[in-house]
């Protein structure tokens, strides 16, 4: 051993660590799987086993890194899988050292790029899962979410940038999304039948912009619109997964991505993606970082199985207060409350904000549901344009991601990825523009009958 190392292990033994509590059975387990899943919010990394591990750990400054020591295991080709599967891009960790510390502790140092406040935590058998040990690596310092916003806008394509400058000077989504996407008629006659425009009612708006228009009356224009995409899932939660293989939340966060960009196009909407990477976002965390940026709108999007290959059709949920509307859309909501379960979450840690979310929902979700309703009814009608709809009526029921109780919250599920002709479609690029497009336009027809409030929100964003 380099005497550097053996001065480190020193300083690590000398150190209490923090202790996990011990499994019930300590009998020497099998790795049955390792994964990393590195993303910007914070990097996970999962130690899948047939039995259950307990694990100390403690962090040791300078350099910085997290110390593991895992107990009832012996180290196995399998553990040393770790130190390749970690990238060179991980924005958390620099490298992985592992060894067999004791004759039944294997410790594991994870060489860190900055300063991280770790969740250690187990997980119970769930779905194709066995027992899980994870660690989340999460910034010491939180991500500033206004900031990262601003930033993300500065990475817009060249296109949208040049409109931008065009339209500064008119300075509100508003009113462009009224005049172009709208057309409203003359009163008092109305047209006969208002044909929607064939191109996405939000990438028009990233034509040159008109000249500046007369300034609006003062407080009504500073108005930024922002609007937040949910793809659902993602890391150790897939979702569902097509006949072929296909897997949910890979197709969902293309489909969001693309939804992004076009969006984006108006000059004067910021979208904030939950999840912009491969990582899993704990449901509630979803409606948090839609709310810490006051978003206008809250649209999750998913690609669900059904229990028969032979359902098919895109279907829109909203939040229900009561019953859900049909049993179906109950069974729906289930099933996507329990991807907190499948995607790991750290219950102890969740459980304060957990109580903090259920005080808010106290407050009358009425109005949001309502708002909730309309924005749905857009969607669906454009949605229904290019492909078959599951139900002409949007639907509703207690899904956990949609309850901001200040958001207008939609959960659209594009199509069943269960239906092989469904999951041919969901791969096909040009159906996920079409389904962008139709994304793209509801939302812009809901914004157009339905202003947002002015708020003091700063267009430099
Ligand atoms: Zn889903």
């Amino acid at each position: 051993m380099k005497r550097r190392e053996s001065l480190g292990l020193l300083a690590l033994l000398l150190k209490a660590p923090d202790t996990l509590a011990a499994p019930t059975s300590p009998g020497q387990a099998s790795i049955v799987a390792v994964r990393v899943w590195p993303a910007a919010d914070y990097t996970r990394v999962t130690i899948e086993s047939d039995q259950a591990l307990a694990a100390k750990h403690f962090l040791v400054e300078s350099p910085h890194r997290l110390v593991i020591d895992v107990e009832g295991l012996e180290l196995s080709p399998d553990l040393r899988e770790l130190i390749g599967k970690v990238k060179a891009d991980d924005p958390y960790i620099a490298g992985v050292r592992v060894g067999q510390n004791t004759p039944t502790v294997v410790r594991i140092v994870l060489d860190l790029k900055q300063r991280v406040a770790p969740q250690i935590f187990t997980l119970t058998p769930v779905a194709a899962y066995k027992h899980r040990l994870v660690f989340d690596l999460y910034p010491k310092v939180e991500a500033d979410p206004l900031l990262a916003l601003a930033r993300e806008h500065d990475k817009a394509p060249a296109a949208a940038r040049r409109a931008e400058a065009a339209a500064s000077a008119v300075n509100d989504a508003l009113e462009e999304l009224i005049q172009k996407i709208e057309r409203p008629a003359p009163l008092p006659s109305p047209p006969p039948v208002v044909q929607t425009p064939a191109t996405p009612p939000v990438a028009a708006a990233s034509k040159p912009a008109p000249p500046p228009e007369p300034k609006p009356p003062a407080g009504s224009m500073d108005r930024l619109i922002v609007i937040a995409l949910d793809p659902g899932h993602g890391g150790e939660d897939p979702g569902a997964v097509g006949p072929s293989g296909l897997r949910e939340k890979d197709v969902v966060l293309a489909v969001g991505m693309k939804l992004r960009e076009r969006l984006q196009t108006n000059p004067n909407i910021r979208v904030l993606m939950t999840r912009d990477a491969d990582f899993f976002v704990p449901l509630q965390e979803r409606v948090r970082k839609a709310r810490r940026v006051q978003a206008d709108l809250f649209v999750s999007i998913h690609a669900d199985a059904f229990f028969t290959p032979q359902a098919k059709g895109a279907s829109v949920f909203v939040l229900s207060d009561g019953a859900a509307t049909s049993a179906a859309a109950r069974w729906m909501a289930n099933r996507e409350n329990a991807a907190d379960m499948v995607g790991g979450v750290n219950v102890g840690a969740a459980t304060k904000d957990a109580n903090v979310l259920r005080a808010l929902l106290d407050m009358s979700t009425t109005a949001q549901i309502k708002d909730s309703l309309k924005l749905g009814s857009e969607v669906l009608g454009q949605i229904g344009r290019v492909g078959k709809l599951h139900k002409a009526k949007v639907e509703q029921a207690g899904f956990a991601v949609l309850k901001a109780p200040d958001i207008p919250s939609i959960l659209v599920e594009t199509a069943f990825i269960s239906n092989p002709e469904e999951e041919k479609k969901l791969r096909d690029p040009d159906y996920q523009d079409q389904l962008v497009d139709a994304l793209a336009s509801g939302i812009a027809k809901y914004f157009g009958k339905n202003p947002p409030m002015a708020r003091k929100r700063s267009t430099t964003l």
